[in-house]
């Protein structure tokens, strides 16, 4: 199947959709030099199967050639022996042009699935290069079907379009040549009727087409009605109200239409095969005629095999000629396609490496936001003037209202996201200034959304460092607090997490994604701290988890329990992308602002709500000094 999918009806006319239409791509030196920069790395296979299609179709051509040695030689002569010869000769080349037929599908098919590898693999890695806005703003469907389809739509370019351009060009070019070789008076008669031949077809496809797209519509229509009054409520309705005549009319009156379509559509079919048949025979019997007289009268030369071979390869001309008129559609499709593919690969990279990216020896992991400014459309500003320090060894939380742009805020230190304005720096020097897999290697996030690869515990956990002992996998998974239940499992280390495995909590999975980074070791920790889908103990085992973390290493939590804010240094409150408060909880809670609020309407009655809510708070009231 052609890129685009719809094959020509049986008349072989195919038409662009008006979609296609719109979307008609200029087609540019500069697109075709890119398309051919494609099949540059394959030059010598390409030559191969030029060669292929040059001699398939000479041979092709020639049991044609042949047939007159056969009348002129074997049978006016009476000549048995030219006969046999003339008739094995043809028997051969005929074979010889198929078995070079087979090779040449080979070559092809080793061509183009060696592009589209290449095209597959470059475009893979591109998409990696793409940013996380890249991602958010495009449907993951038409990202697939890019890598897929699009593609695969450039395989049957090759194999299809392409190879049948050069064919039906070539044995065109040929049987001209051999045409005017004969006889050019009879071989300008044979051709001239050529675009007369084409004309009919031209014409009847389009009427055919119309046709086909009016019927498609009627077909809507009457499906349309189908699928209303047919249905359970569909029917209640017209029942109810008596609509039943009324709808039977209309129903009536689209099929009616629908039959009358359908038998037009056969007859343009009918019609067309007429016109075509006469005129395909138009042009033998004028070179029957021409040549008969030309024989006769002034030219004795002219042998009956001569005017047969004429007649033959005029036959051989109408397909290539219609081929090749359908092939104008084609080929706008097949730039189409290559368009598409190129404006993907056109989307620039936004976040990349710096060209003079540094790598700094030794990092402490003081983080500076100032003056930052974001905002993921310009139309709407998320971040206004954000500022604070975050000094190695200290943690701050971030609380706000959902909405308030704290995910956003620390999706900028491992640039998820890169700054509209103002600055992110990590020990001192601009993220954007950084190499990006230093710095990324250098932040470890668990976020809302825990991600796990299908594949088991083990696998998960290397994922964050390929050389990790046993001893040290356990370790952290004992850190995630979640060793005690995957050692409970038959398989430990190696069960499976995802579907084909064991089917994990949400807080198992947080757990997990904690052992991850934990692993990971990085010099900031960043939490997006899992909200109200986890019941309390799933909540208090990642607490645990996360409690020593936040006490001892540099890190940022977007914290939705008091428990968590309480363990942090410093708290910042944002609101409407501003930071509204920031202070200790007790300086906060004094002020009666954002976070007395906040405190108020979500901490305190998620605390109460908690069955161990007493003791909890104790352990919090415990945590916080006692006056600051
Ligand atoms: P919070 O973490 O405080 O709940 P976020 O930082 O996730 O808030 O979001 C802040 C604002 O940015 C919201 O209005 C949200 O709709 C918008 N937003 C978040 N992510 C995207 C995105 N990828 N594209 C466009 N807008 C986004």
């Amino acid at each position: 199947m052609p890129p685009g999918g719809r094959m020509g009806g049986p008349l072989g006319g195919q038409y662009l959709t008006e979609e296609e239409k719109a979307n008609q791509p200029k087609v540019t030196p500069e697109l075709l030099k890119r398309v051919f920069s494609y099949l540059k790395p394959y030059t010598k296979q390409l030559i191969l199967v030029l060669l292929c299609i040059i001699v398939s179709s000479f041979l092709t051509l020639l049991p044609s050639i042949l047939t007159g040695k056969i009348l002129d030689e074997g049978l006016l002569n009476k000549d048995i022996r030219a006969l046999v010869f003339y008739i094995a000769l043809s028997l051969v080349v005929t074979l010889g042009a198929s078995l070079i037929g087979v090779a040449q599908t080979y070559i092809n098919t080793w061509i183009a699935q060696h592009i589209t590898f290449d095209m597959r693999n470059q475009m893979y890695k591109h998409l990696q290069n793409m940013s996380q806005r890249f991602f958010t703003s495009n449907n993951q469907g038409d990202i697939i079907t890019r890598m897929t389809s699009d593609i695969d739509g450039v395989k049957a370019v090759i194999t299809n379009t392409f190879s049948s351009i050069l064919s039906n060009s070539i044995t065109l070019i040929l049987a001209m040549i051999a045409m005017f070789q004969k006889n050019w008076i009879l071989a300008l008669v044979g051709i001239v009727i050529v675009p007369l031949f084409t004309l009919p077809t031209r014409s009847a496809g389009k009427k055919r087409w119309k046709l086909t797209n009016e019927s498609q519509q009627v077909n809507d229509e009457v499906n349309g009605i189908l699928n209303e009054t047919l249905s359970v409520s569909g029917q209640l309705l017209v029942k109810l109200f008596g609509k039943e005549k009324y709808e039977y009319e209309k129903y009536e009156k689209a099929n009616r239409r629908m039959i009358g379509l359908n038998i037009k559509e056969s007859m343009a079919g009918r019609w067309f095969i007429v016109i075509l048949t006469t005129f395909t025979s138009v042009g033998p019997m004028l070179i029957y005629l021409v040549g008969g007289i030309l024989m006769m009268k002034y030219d004795s030369s002219l042998t009956i095999g001569d005017i047969t071979v004429l007649v033959a390869l005029l036959g051989r001309m109408y397909m290539p000629v219609n081929s090749l008129l359908n092939m104008q559609v084609e080929w706008i499709r097949s730039m189409a396609l290559f368009k598409r593919i190129f404006d993907y690969f056109d989307i620039p990279v936004e976040i990349k490496n710096a060209d003079d990216a540094v790598i700094p020896e030794k990092v402490t992991g003081d983080v500076v936001f100032e003056h930052v400014e974001f905002s993921y459309d310009p139309s709407k500003k998320i971040l206004k003037d954000i500022n604070f320090t975050l000094n190695a060894g200290n943690s701050i939380a971030i609380v706000g209202p959902s909405g308030s742009g704290k995910s956003t805020i620390v999706n900028l230190i491992p640039r998820l996201y890169d700054v509209d304005s103002g600055s992110v720096t990590f020990d001192g020097i601009d993220v954007r200034k950084l190499d990006l897999k230093f710095l990324r290697d250098k932040v470890g996030v668990v976020s809302q959304e825990t991600y796990l690869f299908n594949g088991t515990v083990r696998e998960n956990l290397l994922y964050a460092k390929p050389d990790a002992t046993e001893d040290e996998m356990i370790d952290a998974l004992k850190k995630a607090n979640i060793w005690d239940f995957i050692e409970k499992q038959e398989k430990g280390l190696d069960t499976e997490v995802g579907n084909r495995g064991l089917k994990l909590s949400g807080g198992e999975k947080q757990r997990i994604s904690i052992a991850r980074i934990i692993l990971k070791d990085p010099t900031i920790f960043i939490f997006d701290e899992a909200t109200s889908a986890l019941d309390s103990i799933s909540e208090k085992k990642i607490q645990d988890a996360i409690d020593p973390i936040i006490k001892s290493k540099t890190s940022i939590l977007i914290a939705h329990r008091l428990s968590t804010i309480l363990a942090a240094d410093e708290i910042l409150v944002v609101k409407d992308g501003m930071i509204a408060e920031r202070g200790t909880h007790k300086e906060l809670l004094g002020r009666e602002g954002v976070y007395r609020e906040l405190y108020e309407t979500q901490f305190s009655k998620a605390i109460m709500e908690e069955s161990g809510a007493s003791e909890l708070e104790q352990y919090i009231w415990g945590v916080q000094p006692a006056d600051e």
